[in-house]
C-alpha cells in the first residue's frame, strides 16, 4: 500500500460512516454492552495473536532471493537494495509479502513504527474490517426490517472488535515508537493496550506472546503455541527466509 492517496481517504471515510451506521443500531446501552464490548475487545486481541503466529511460522517462498533481501548487509537506502526489493516483491502475492513483513520486522522493528497509518492499516480494512463491518450495517438492516432486531450489546461488541481489528498494526507500531498520543499512553495505563515491555518479551523468545493489542489473550495462544509445537508444528526454521 502506497502513501496516503485518494483511496486511503475513501476507504477512511467508508469505514468511520460504516460503524457509525454500526453504532447507530446499537440504540439505547444496556449494561450488557459493557462486558460485551470488553468481550469484542479480548476477540481482537486474539485475533491479531492468531494471525501473527501463523505468519512468523510460516515459511517464506524459497529461491526468489528473500533470503538475500532479510539477510542484506548494506544500506537499506541504497540503490542495489532498493532494485532487489522491488524485482523480488513483484514474484510474489499480498499475502507472502506479509508473511515476509512479519518475518522482517524481528531483525528491525523500529521500521513499523515509522510506518504511516495507512501502510499500516491499509490492507487490514479494505480486506478485513471494512467488508465485515458492512456485513454488520447489513444484518442490523434486515434484522429490523425483519422484526428480528440484533441486540444492541451484540452490535456494540462487534464495533469493538472491528475496532480493535483495525488498529492492530498500528497498536504493534505504537510499541516500537517513543512519542505517542496521549490516548495511547491513556489505554495502556486502563490496561486495554499492551506495553513495550511486555511485547519485548516476544522478540525475545519469538516462541511466545503473539498478540499485540490489549495482550489479554496470550496466555491462551501460548498454551496454544506449546500444543502445536509439541505435536511438531512451528518448526523455527519458518522464522527466516531460506
Ligand atoms: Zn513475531
Ligand atoms: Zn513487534
Amino acid at each position: 500500500m502506497k502513501d496516503n492517496g485518494i483511496l486511503a481517504w475513501v476507504a477512511y471515510l467508508a469505514l468511520g460512516l460504516s460503524l457509525a451506521g454500526n453504532l447507530w443500531f446499537v440504540g439505547m446501552p444496556g449494561w450488557a454492552l459493557i462486558p460485551a464490548a470488553l468481550a469484542g475487545w479480548y476477540l481482537a486481541d486474539l485475533m491479531s495473536g492468531a494471525i501473527h503466529m501463523y505468519m512468523d511460522y510460516r515459511p517464506c517462498r524459497s529461491g526468489i532471493g528473500l533470503d538475500r533481501l532479510y539477510f542484506y548487509e548494506g544500506s537499506r537506502d541504497s540503490d542495489e537494495y532498493r532494485t532487489l526489493f522491488g524485482q523480488t516483491m513483484r514474484q510474489i502475492g499480498p499475502i507472502e509479502r506479509l508473511v515476509f513483513d512479519f518475518k522482517n520486522h524481528h531483525p528491525r522493528p523500529l521500521a513499523l513504527g515509522r510506518r504511516n497509518l495507512w501502510r499500516q492499516i491499509g490492507s487490514t480494512v479494505i480486506i478485513a474490517t471494512l467488508p465485515a463491518s458492512l456485513a454488520l450495517n447489513l444484518l442490523c438492516w434486515a434484522g429490523l426490517r425483519a422484526g428480528w432486531p440484533v441486540p444492541g450489546w451484540f452490535t456494540g461488541g462487534a464495533i469493538a472488535f472491528l475496532l480493535g481489528g483495525t488498529f492492530a498494526q498500528y497498536f504493534h507500531g505504537t510499541l516500537h515508537r517513543e512519542r505517542n498520543p496521549w490516548f495511547i499512553h491513556l489505554m495502556r495505563r486502563l490496561g486495554l493496550l499492551m506495553t513495550p515491555q511486555a511485547h519485548n518479551i516476544h522478540h525475545e523468545t519469538l516462541a511466545r506472546d503473539f498478540s499485540t493489542n490489549s495482550g489479554w489473550s496470550n496466555p491462551v495462544l501460548n498454551r496454544v503455541f506449546a500444543w502445536v509445537q509439541r505435536r511438531g508444528g512451528m518448526d523455527r526454521r519458518g522464522l527466516e527466509p531460506y
